[in-house]
């Protein structure tokens, strides 16, 4: 029996190599695998719809669960390929276990670029990239009262906006000189840093976080308890944080925030989604200020 193809990868480009295939005819067994538990998903509403709690999880899937069936596509959720071996024509599974393949689609999209910076693992930090992280800050924005969000890029001001509409006292930290550099021109990042701005949103050019201070704290306060047994494991308790940024123009130190600290869970959604090779290439925004 052939092996027929793997697909690494159960986002849009995996799940839509997997459907196209089909449709243009494709008869040799399919798998689709990925590591993330979910049947694949839009990426798109977990910083718009889903989030403002306008969709579900359901209502955010590409396709309903019986579409693997009905097109006999063998999909593998929440396994993760931790080797290829190529010799062998066959991948390895990290949990273990071997698939082999005749064709091996890679599919596997991009990450978030973490911080390193002091402080960048304290409770409230959050990434934005996955349905799990969406719901985490869906959860912390309901009790938050300020956030931060770093990175003035589609994504991060499309949460801004977000959490604006939430009623929530927002600003938003960007390490270049004005928003979305990478992919409009000045007069659109113009436009939008007047819309962001008209709508209460405080907007930071040029200014680069270097620190986010706070401590890992025990307060036996519910509401901690409570966000910390559902936000895993970059949630954990801790006294809401400061970010310390550092303005390009001004050269000097600032303090966000920190006016009403028992009150406010969420401190700073980071929110990241570039391609591999540009973070390779730019060497890190945060770093070059
Ligand atoms: C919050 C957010 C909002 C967005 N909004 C928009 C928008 O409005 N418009 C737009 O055009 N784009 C938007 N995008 C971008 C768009 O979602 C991405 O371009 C798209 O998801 C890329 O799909 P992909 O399949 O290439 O990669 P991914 O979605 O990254 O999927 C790759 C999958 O491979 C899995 N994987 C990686 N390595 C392994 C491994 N070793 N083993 C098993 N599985 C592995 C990953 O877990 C992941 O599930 C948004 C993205 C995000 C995060």
């Amino acid at each position: 029996m052939p092996a027929g193809t793997v697909i690494v990868g159960t986002g849009q480009a995996g799940f839509q190599t997997a459907a196209s295939l089909r449709a243009e005819g494709y008869l040799e067994p399919i798998t689709l695998i990925g590591e993330e538990p979910h049947i694949p998903y839009q990426r798109p509403p977990l910083s718009k719809g889903f989030l403002m709690g306008k969709q579900d999880t359901e209502s955010i899937e590409l396709r309903p669960g019986a579409f693997y069936h009905d097109h006999q596509i063998n999909l593998i959720a929440g396994r993760r390929i931790a080797a290829i071996e190529c010799a062998e024509r066959r991948v390895r599974l990290a949990a273990g276990g071997r698939l082999p393949y005749d064709a091996l689609v890679l599919a596997v999209g991009a990450r978030n670029r973490t911080l390193s910076i002091p402080g960048a693992d304290l409770d409230g930090v959050l990434y934005l990239r996955s349905l799990e992280e969406s719901i985490v800050i869906k959860e912390r924005l309901a009790e938050a009262e300020e956030i931060v969000v770093i990175g003035g890029g589609f994504i991060g001001l499309e949460l801004a906006a977000a959490a604006r509409s939430l009623g929530k006292a927002v600003t938003v930290i960007e390490a270049l000189p004005r928003l979305m550099p990478r992919v409009v021109a000045p007069v659109i990042s113009d436009f939008f840093r007047e819309l962001h701005t008209s709508r209460g949103v405080n907007v930071l050019c040029g200014c680069a976080v270097s620190e986010i201070s706070g401590a890992h704290g025990r307060r036996k306060n519910l509401r901690h308890r409570r966000l910390c047994r559902s936000s895993q494991s970059i949630c954990r308790r801790a006294r809401p944080a400061r970010i310390r940024s550092k303005c390009r123009r001004s050269g000097t130190m600032r303090r966000r925030g920190n006016r009403r600290p028992q009150r406010v869970l969420l401190r700073a959604a980071v929110v990241l989604d570039r391609p591999i090779r540009d973070q390779a290439a730019d060497g890190g925004a945060f770093r070059r200020i």
